[in-house]
């Protein structure tokens, strides 16, 4: 017994070791924000075919140091954010909790965020940062300062230099000063604090209203709070002009990559050989560790190749027998998946097959469509040709199966901004 408790007492230890340093996200995507065009809230438009809250979670969960991310959305908005949450790779997903639906003002909403991550008690994070769902620029460059300047003080925000003289007018559109512009600072987000500080400011600010970011709810309990350096780049969207020139931008910073793979696979007993993940009947199998897919192996090397990523063999060693069997599918989603934590995008697939036997027109529309689903690629944008090698070499033999395979990606030239 005396030992049990010694033991649980322990782990309460290690646990609140770990929680000390829990770091989470509040990303605010409740507006309706629809000042941007586009029919739907300006969070969920496509920058580059990519929602712009992708974005933004992408860049939040890419950091290290972030450990869970919340999203605070409208209760009419759940299909445009599990959409947007999909698109996320795997490793990412996983620091995602479920959503919470936000109030009437941006306060309400954060404070509603709040609440869900203090429960349970005992996982309370240490350090939350509140994020914009429409600042999709922000870079790990700037996360990193915050957090940094979060070492001296509870409350820090992002700030830039005002670059515009700035004038207070009256309702008649007078000029009636001009303020200094060398006191005044432009504020982004993420806003950081301590989380115990804001969870409390909020709890005090509950009747008041026009509190308009969280810095002013910390402020308004007296509490000081510092700026850290924000970025330009780091806007938030809010008109159409503001997504047209972002779109320019983010096509300035990335650069298109091809990638090529090939792959060998021999014919084995069996009755049916697996290309572009379908099932064709033929008179023999074939050996391999795994489905044995060529056009799918082809297609992992291809993705790896414009990573910089290694091979196949290397992510999965034919060693490994969790391997034995597996559904090549797998390893290309764990391809693409590394990709999309790059900030990569996948525009165009062409996969040449190299055999005497089996015939795959019967089996090209369903191979196409197999390849566009697990891709997420129009089929226009799928190559699929099939040759015989002439009755010569291996495959001319029908000794085995050849594929090859195209890949064009787009990639940000810097990994950093994640765009
Ligand atoms: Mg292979």
């Amino acid at each position: 017994m005396c030992l049990d408790l010694l033991k649980k007492a322990g782990q309460m230890w290690v646990m609140g070791q770990g929680l000390a340093h829990l770091h989470a996200a509040i990303v605010v995507a409740a507006g309706r924000g629809h000042r941007a065009g586009g029919g739907i809230p300006k969070q969920y438009r496509l920058l580059h075919n990519e929602p712009v809250l992708t974005r933004s979670l992408r860049a939040l969960c890419a950091h290290a140091k972030i450990d869970q991310v919340i999203c605070v959305i409208h209760p009419d908005d759940h299909a445009l954010y599990q959409n947007a949450v999909d698109r996320l790779p795997t490793q990412f997903k996983q620091k995602i909790r479920p959503p919470v639906s936000g109030g009437e003002t941006r306060q309400q909403s954060v404070f509603a965020g709040l609440k869900a991550l203090a429960k349970p008690e005992t996982e309370r994070p240490e350090i939350v940062l509140v994020h914009d769902a429409a600042r999709p620029f922000v870079s790990d460059a700037l996360i990193k300062r915050g957090l940094e300047a979060m070492t001296l003080h509870d409350a820090c925000i992002p700030a830039i230099a005002v670059i515009d003289t700035l004038k207070q007018i009256d309702a008649h559109n007078k000029v009636m000063a001009t303020p200094d512009r060398s006191t005044l600072v432009a504020v982004q987000t993420p806003q950081i604090f301590k989380f115990a500080l804001l969870f409390e400011a909020h709890q005090h600010a509950q009747t008041k209203d026009g509190l308009t970011d969280d810095a002013m709810v910390v402020e308004h309990m007296g509490r000081a709070v510092y700026v850290f350096e924000g970025e330009a780049r780091n806007i938030k969207l809010t008109t159409d002009d503001d997504f047209i020139r972002a779109q320019l931008e983010m096509a300035s910073s990335m650069i298109t990559v091809t990638g090529f793979g090939y792959d060998v696979h021999a014919f084995d007993k069996g009755d049916h050989v697996t290309l572009a993940g379908v099932k064709i009947p033929y008179e023999k199998g074939i050996r391999a560790h795994s489905d044995g897919d060529v056009i799918l192996h082809a297609l992992c090397d291809a993705l790896f190749g414009v990573m910089g990523d290694g091979d196949i063999g290397q992510h999965f060693p034919p060693s490994d027998p969790q391997w034995r069997g597996a559904s090549s599918d797998h390893f290309v989603k764990f391809a693409l998946d590394r990709l999309h934590q790059r900030g990569g995008q996948l525009l165009h697939a062409d996969v040449t097959l190299v055999a005497e036997a089996p015939k795959i027109g019967p089996h090209r529309k369903t191979m196409i469509e197999t390849l566009s689903h697990l891709l997420q690629l129009p089929e226009q944008r799928i190559g699929l040709k099939a040759t015989t090698s002439e009755s010569m070499g291996f495959t001319g033999r029908k000794e085995g199966l050849a594929a090859s395979v195209v890949v064009t990606v787009r990639m940000p030239e810097k990994e950093d901004h994640h765009v």
